[in-house]
């Protein structure tokens, strides 16, 4: 329950997990209570979930995992994953307790001092993350929210920093694009037009903070870069354009009728202090902005855009010296990314909307990421899966440095998702890891490797990892224009476990 390690001389920057889920959060309520058959269309995630209980065949029990058909609640629940979250007898299965994608970024300012809190979304869940996560983070201000884009999931619990701006004495500046100020001032009028108000007439005081594409900003002494990434499409109406025949014509069967035109959602992600990339909903990265997050010199600054009043104006961070003797241009890529947070819904199937995990570890390759924590998944797969399937990438000079103990190896191989993980595992390197035949055509590399070889050759001391819920990132501030030792980053876990605060 220590928070002590938050103001280090060497000016840390921290990453809080708020949530790591998808946008509905895990676990789901229709799985938890056993309402319809899992859906077919998902039996090709998590293999065996039509296991059923008339086999008294212990082979098949096994491979079952922890689902008990006849078991009492809640180990009746097939979906491994809700099931996972809610029952104290999986090793770690409370990490399947997920929240919206979200974090809080946690810097000391130079200037006065005191700890500053940036917040990244405020989704549906964030009352219940913050009562979960605040007081063991000794949270006591929000000094400044981010969104990412106009969902749900981002947006809907702004109305619960109303008791934080009354406790401040302060308004809280958002800062969002104009796609999603414009989903809030639908969805929350009275709290960008206070005539709206009704009831009791307190709202949030909130300071809207228009930004672009391509803005970087300085918030609270934290670089921002603001990386504009595709979010699956919407659909907008397009007033038909007036034609000689449609203006001629009086009849009804030729009234104009509006078109609706497919058109990228654009989420935003964000570098901070050149050091995290965090992006929690994308489907494609357009290339303008595949070279903003490989160009990580900080002195690349354009502009410093308004910051709230009273926000002190500190220097731009010493420049990252490039390794590789190369001072412009491409060069700057060629330094590893500490850390990469990055969406991957699930492991074996691409999606619409979202990375899975063939996207996000391609991502990480072209950034060099030491560091990739994968966020925004979904049921059926488990925590524990998704860890089986990130170790099974990781090289055997990582393993050898026993990245994982001999205390966890156990667990792990007494786990009772084993057989089901191991199937999954499986799947992932035949479908998405190895080199298909497909792949032989169009060629992954010249060398002919697949993703999961690619993988363990190019990044052979990198490490990918599934986020999970309360975890806590620290990477260490600047030293002598380098960052400082790549593999200080430091992982804590400070969650509360269960359902319960
Ligand atoms: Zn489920
Ligand atoms: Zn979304």
């Amino acid at each position: 329950m220590s928070s002590s390690s938050s103001t280090s001389s060497e000016d840390p920057l921290q990453l809080l997990f708020m949530g790591t889920g998808t946008s509905t959060g895990l676990p789901l309520t229709p799985c938890l209570t056993l309402s319809n058959p899992y859906p077919e269309s998902f039996s090709d995630m998590v293999p065996l979930l039509k296991a059923t209980n008339e086999s008294s065949n212990e082979e098949l029990k096994h491979k079952k995992g922890s689902w008990e058909p006849n078991g009492k609640f809640p180990k009746n629940i097939p979906c491994p994953c809700c099931r996972s979250a809610i029952d104290p007898d999986v090793p770690e299965g409370w990490k399947n307790k997920r929240g919206n994608t979200g974090c809080l970024i946690r810097k000391t300012n130079k200037k006065n001092g005191q700890i500053k809190n940036l917040l990244v979304d405020v989704g549906k869940t964030f009352r219940e993350q913050a009562a979960r996560f605040f007081p063991v983070w000794d949270v006591k201000t929000i000094d400044a929210v981010l969104l990412t884009h106009g969902h749900a999931d981002a947006y809907f619990g702004l109305d619960d920093l109303r008791e934080w701006c009354i406790r401040q004495g302060r308004a809280i500046p958002v800062y969002l694009n104009q796609e999603t100020y414009e989903k809030v001032c639908e969805a929350f009028p009275y709290m960008v037009d206070k005539t709206k108000a009704s009831g009791g007439g307190d709202v949030p005081q909130l300071l809207w903070r228009i930004i672009k594409d391509d803005d970087e900003l300085e918030i609270e002494g934290i670089d921002v870069k603001v990386l504009a990434v595709h979010h699956g499409i919407y659909f907008h109406t397009v007033a038909p354009t007036p034609t000689p025949t449609t203006i001629a014509s009086t009849a009804s069967s030729t009234v104009p009728v509006k078109r609706l035109e497919p058109e990228p959602l654009i989420c935003l992600g964000f570098m901070f202090d050149s050091q995290i990339i965090y992006i929690s909903d994308v489907s494609s990265i357009p290339e303008t902005t595949w070279e903003r997050m490989l160009h990580r010199n900080p002195l690349s600054r354009k502009a410093i855009l308004p910051t709230p009043e009273n926000t002190p104006v500190s220097k731009p961070s010493t420049p990252i010296t490039n390794g590789n003797g190369n001072g412009e241009g491409e060069g700057d890529g060629e330094e590893p990314l500490p850390i990469l947070i990055i969406d991957a819904l699930w492991p074996l199937r691409p999606h619409a909307s979202h990375f899975s995990l063939q996207q996000a570890l391609k991502c990480s390759l072209r950034l060099k990421a030491k560091f990739t924590y994968l966020i925004g998944s979904t049921h059926p797969t488990t925590h524990y899966m998704w860890e089986e399937i990130c170790n099974s990438l990781l090289s055997p000079t990582l393993l050898s440095q026993k990245i994982i103990d001999e205390a966890e190896k156990k667990e792990r191989e007494e786990h009772p998702d084993k057989i089901q993980s191991d199937y999954l595992v499986k799947k992932v390197w035949d479908k998405v890891l190895s080199k298909s035949k497909s792949q032989q055509q169009s060629n992954n590399d010249e060398l002919g490797l697949g993703l999961g070889e690619l993988w363990k050759r190019e990044n052979r001391n990198a490490i990918v990892r599934p986020a999970w819920d309360g975890l806590v990132l620290q990477v260490p501030g600047y030293k002598s224009g380098k960052i400082q030792d790549l593999v200080e980053v430091e992982r804590k876990d400070l969650s509360t476990r269960g359902l319960v605060y």
